[in-house]
């Protein structure tokens, strides 16, 4: 089965796709539904590794999601071009290989099926999140962007105004460029709006109406989660594509980490959105920098912290975000991966992220308008056409088409865009801790037997992953249950044992004359039975984090 990434996919596609998967790779891949969206779509979640080597809950795993923002298309992408490269190279691809030997995805490839439907209707409908009215369930007064003229593309409209701010750049007439502070009155100015319709239109006045569908399902997971924050609903997990995030991540132990795939501005953000990095363990910001160094090479995205260099408004904290959640509460490195950056494309580099859109140098709208005609053959940029306004009379429609130029990458660049993104999921899946049996051993004198056993932790992480997770007790310490058969006695020794963690390599130094390499990756545990020459010991390691070890024993 071969999945083309030129193009999106609508639900009872995507569906099918899923199915296919699942019917065609049956021992790497399950399919479960995560619940049910908002309008009763199914969510699907694809469980892959190799079951032939232990259950999925037994391995450490990885967690991905896309597209809880409706109009985020190639988040869909990313997770579902991940999940094809696992499947697909499995048996061909020896980290694939082996990261599906010893480990699980959970990958969502579309967790809010609703809002995507709107999106890739025949006349689509642009809106952030839920397709549920919130937080009225009536329509406001004032402009609602919409594909007023329904060909299939939601553009932008302008109309003549002495006093606009806008006009067309010199060299590209069709481009409108803001007006300079002393431009003189009388030249061909524009009033540039999204197109849309106008509710209630006055004759005189356009506002902006809030959206009907004033939802944020990534602001409503419970990590300083506050009604202040109206696009977070009701309360924290209040909505059912977080409340099925939420209930799945806590009930599969085994997550270690996460990406959750966006769109736009090429970047990996990553916790704490709450304030400084200085607010971190030390020990968990200096592993974050380290995998986000990994990302920055792996896919060209820089890694940054949301507080320090994404902030909206540097004053307010973003609330209720997954990403949040998963570092600060749940304890494991999180990522939110806004695929596509226009601006780095065209080979506008140091540029500040959210700052750009109030102010940049003029060049930039040429090198971005100049590149986009060299590199992109699909109708990026819509000549001005005329328009009857069922408002506001004689407009023109045009300019840029977002959802393909801006908000995702145009169709053809859109495999290469998110391939490098796989590549760093697997890297994240493969840096987990990974319980694993290092030796075991008796010594007998008579039918008294002192039985060892020693595990190790083989993965980077440690198993509690981060400090944060031991700051907010949420990771449960490494647990050994020995069977004692009929017939036979401990005689020292507890039938459960509980140690702690186990360290990884990530906090290790990495200059040799410093090195000291002590053992605290390994545990070692003792028993002192009685039994009959020849009896079976039953001994599981087991750890939420780092996955299940099981030995048998023969004194
Ligand atoms: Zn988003």
């Amino acid at each position: 089965m071969k999945i083309k990434f030129d193009r999106y996919y609508k639900y009872d596609e995507l569906t099918k796709i899923v199915h296919e998967w699942a019917a065609a790779y049956p021992t790497l891949c399950q399919l479960d539904v995560l619940g049910k969206s908002y309008e009763e779509r199914d969510i699907w979640v694809l469980t892959i590794t190799n079951q032939a080597t232990g259950a999925h809950d037994e391995k450490p795993a990885y967690w991905v999601d896309g597209n809880i923002h409706a109009t985020e298309l190639s988040a869909s992408t990313a997770a579902l071009y991940l999940a094809n490269m696992l499947l697909t190279q499995y048996g061909e691809d020896e980290r694939v290989t082996y990261t599906l030997d010893t480990r699980t995805f959970y990958i969502v490839p579309r967790l809010n099926p609703d809002g995507a439907e709107w999106a890739l209707a025949d006349v689509p409908r642009f809106i952030r999140s839920s397709t549920k009215p919130y937080p009225r369930q009536d329509q406001l007064d004032g402009l609602h962007q919409s594909d007023v003229d329904g060909d299939g593309r939601i553009l932008q409209m302008r109309v003549r105004d002495p006093n606009g701010n806008w006009k067309p750049h010199a060299d590209i007439p069709q481009m409108l460029v803001p007006r300079e502070p002393d431009d003189l009155p009388g030249g061909e100015y524009y009033r540039l709006l999204p197109e849309g319709e106008i509710q209630n239109f006055d004759g005189v006045t356009i506002k902006r109406a809030p959206s009907l569908q004033g939802l944020d399902l990534n602001r409503n997971f419970p990590v300083f989660w506050t009604p202040k924050q109206t696009s977070g609903g009701t309360y924290a997990g209040s909505e059912p594509e977080p409340r099925a995030t939420i209930d799945w991540v806590t009930s599969h132990k085994n997550i270690t980490g996460g990406t959750s795939f966006h769109t736009f501005s090429g970047v990996h953000l990553r916790p704490p959105t709450k304030g400084a990095d200085s607010e971190l363990p030390t020990g968990d910001l200096r592993t974050y920098k380290k995998l986000g160094d990994k990302a920055m090479e792996m896919t060209g995205y820089p890694a940054i912290s949301v507080f320090h260099e994404f902030a909206y408004d540097p004053k307010t904290q973003i609330k209720g975000t997954f990403d949040d959640w998963l570092y600060e509460y749940v304890g494991v490195y999180a990522w939110t991966t806004e695929i596509w950056s226009v601006q780095k494309q065209a080979g506008i580099e140091d540029y500040k992220f959210i700052e750009w859109w109030g102010y940049h140098p003029r060049e930039d709208d040429v090198k971005i308008f100049r590149w986009f005609e060299e590199t992109v053959s699909a109708d990026f940029y819509v000549d001005w056409y005329e328009f009857d306004h069922p408002q506001l009379g004689k407009v023109e429609l045009g300019g840029w088409d977002i959802l393909h130029t801006w908000r995702n990458p145009p169709l053809e660049l859109l495999e290469k865009e998110v391939a490098p993104l796989a590549d760093f999921c697997l890297f994240s899946c493969l840096i987990s801790p990974k319980l694993e049996l290092h030796s075991t051993d008796v010594q007998s004198d008579g039918e008294i037997h002192r039985i060892r056993l020693v595990v190790q932790n083989t993965g980077y992480l440690p198993t509690n992953v981060t400090e944060q997770a031991q700051v907010m007790n949420v990771v449960n310490p490494l647990e050994v249950d020995i069977t004692i058969p009929e017939g036979t006695k401990l005689l020292l020794g507890e039938k459960k044992t509980f140690g702690g963690q186990l360290a990884g390599r990530d906090q290790k130094l990495q200059f040799a004359i410093l090195s000291s390499d002590v053992t605290d990756n390994l545990a070692k545990f003792e028993w002192v039975v009685q039994a009959a020459a020849g009896t079976e010991f039953e001994i599981t390691a087991k750890h939420d984090r780092a996955g299940t070890v099981r030995t048998t024993v023969t004194v």
